[in-house]
């Protein structure tokens, strides 16, 4: 008997800045798989313990990974949410690491931190001018606290303008809601040129979680205390919690001058159901 093919017909390189569950999506679209969990189920097969593939945590993943699409396990791990594993861990837990197969070590982030930070794959957001520009879904978009593109200086948008469902990685691959067939690329932008606080606070916080220096179109007015990342952000993380809880509205708080009435931002959702106006 033959042994199995380790690696996929058709393959593609990861996009800048293309998140992994997009790449995976993709290329299950380019080989012809009528469902995309075909690839996933692929992948498990040839794992001795359980994980998921479009958030890899196991060193064994990226090798089975490599072998299937052909890119470096470094460069998936940079496609993947464990990329934030740094700075949404927050202390005093352990940071978790694995050893890729390049030798390099880098952090995995534990299931519970992933979900309280990151959104779900079956609610995404989206920049409608990246989308224009090219179609595919940015990791960039993935956190929770990661509410605008900072390229086009517009907020990111959640859930359908027209039917208000939310947004799949299939609506995301096809630029369009595959529920009521508007075309996301249409999507009305909000600018947040404006707002300069805005995008000082969005560009740290991108900076943090991506590790990426801010677009030189975005001021940086003010600097922050020397403290490790991950202190950071969980401030953040912790102020943001206690916004939560606020059920008038704060006339004082942080008015972004991008044109939205502040009173259909409080009260704000207990849960993760958070939009970008309102993070
Ligand atoms: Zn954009
Ligand atoms: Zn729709």
């Amino acid at each position: 008997m033959t042994e199995p093919s380790h690696s996929l017909l058709c393959r593609s390189p990861l996009q800048p800045g293309e998140s992994l569950l997009s790449l995976l999506a993709r290329l299950s679209e380019l080989n012809l798989y009528p469902d995309p969990t075909i690839l996933m189920r692929i992948c498990r097969e040839r794992l001795v313990e359980r994980d998921n593939v479009t958030q890899p945590a196991m060193a064994e993943t990226y090798k089975v990974l490599v072998k299937l699409v052909g890119i470096d396990a470094d460069e998936l791990y940079a496609a993947s949410v464990h990329r934030f594993a740094a700075t949404i861990t927050p202390p005093p837990y352990q940071k978790q690491s694995i050893l890729l197969p390049s030798g390099r070590e880098v952090y995995v982030a534990d299931r519970p931190f992933l979900q309280r930070n990151i959104r779900w794959e079956r609610d995404l957001q989206f920049c409608p001018l990246c989308l224009k520009e090219s179609v595919y879904h940015r990791l960039s978009w993935m956190p929770m606290a990661v509410a605008l593109c900072l390229n086009h200086q517009c907020l990111l948008v959640h859930r359908c303008p027209y039917c208000q469902k939310n947004i799949t990685i299939q609506d995301v691959l096809r630029a369009k809601c595959l529920t009521c067939g508007f075309h996301l690329t249409e999507s009305p932008v909000i600018s947040v040129a404006s707002d300069k606080f805005g995008l000082f606070s969005q560009t740290v916080i991108q900076s943090w979680l991506l590790g990426i220096s801010p677009p030189p179109n975005v001021e940086i007015p003010y600097s922050l205390p020397s403290q490790p990342v991950s202190v950071l952000y969980r401030i953040l993380v912790g102020l943001c919690r206690a916004i939560t809880n606020i059920q008038d509205n704060w006339h004082y708080l942080h008015e972004a001058p991008i044109g939205i009435d502040s009173s259909i931002i409080f009260p704000l959702p207990q849960k993760r159901d958070i939009t970008p106006t309102q993070s």
